[in-house]
């Protein structure tokens, strides 16, 4: 693959990690409250970090640029969905529906048939796609949420929306 962006999203900007994995992102949510093991992590992962935390922008890894860091601005998610967007240039369209959104687990395409008795009926009726988290086991398929968070990460593409 050749973009292979890869994040660690730190608790104090949780929400992104489930934006940037709808848009098939790889993103690790960092629960503890070690920094020193959020770095060692993104260096051993190659992963971009995303923090409010001005202590870990300080970090001689960071500064000298074997790390690679962004601080977020705003504490509203979706101005600092944007702003990671902006800066990273980052395409809403990357590979959704590829990522578990609750465990950050690749997805594995499974056939309708497969899915029969664990989704509802009224959904097997009109969805043809399924996948399947390997680890926690969702069935996840193109329904409305789904649907709903993509055309949200459009038009934060877009600038389509004002933010004073
Ligand atoms: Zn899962």
């Amino acid at each position: 693959m050749v973009d292979s962006l890869r994040f660690i999203v730190d608790s104090n900007v949780g929400k992104l990690a489930k934006w940037l994995r709808t848009m098939g992102y790889d993103a690790l949510f960092f629960e503890g409250s070690n920094d020193s093991q959020m770095v060692a992590t993104a260096l051993a992962e190659n992963r971009v970090i995303l923090t409010r935390d001005t202590q870990i922008m300080r970090r001689r890894v960071i500064t000298k640029g074997q790390l690679k860091a962004i601080l977020i601005q705003s504490d509203e998610p979706e101005r600092q969905m944007r702003q990671v967007m902006d800066t990273l240039k980052l395409d809403y369209q990357f590979q959704p529906f590829s990522i578990c959104l609750e465990c950050n687990q690749p997805l594995v395409e499974r056939r309708k048939e497969e899915v029969k008795e664990r989704v509802p009926p009224h959904v097997f009726q009109t969805q043809s796609q399924y996948m399947e988290c390997p680890a926690c086991h969702r069935i996840y398929w193109r329904g409305t949420h789904w649907q709903a968070m993509t055309r949200k990460l459009e038009h934060l593409g877009k600038g389509c929306q004002t933010i004073p």
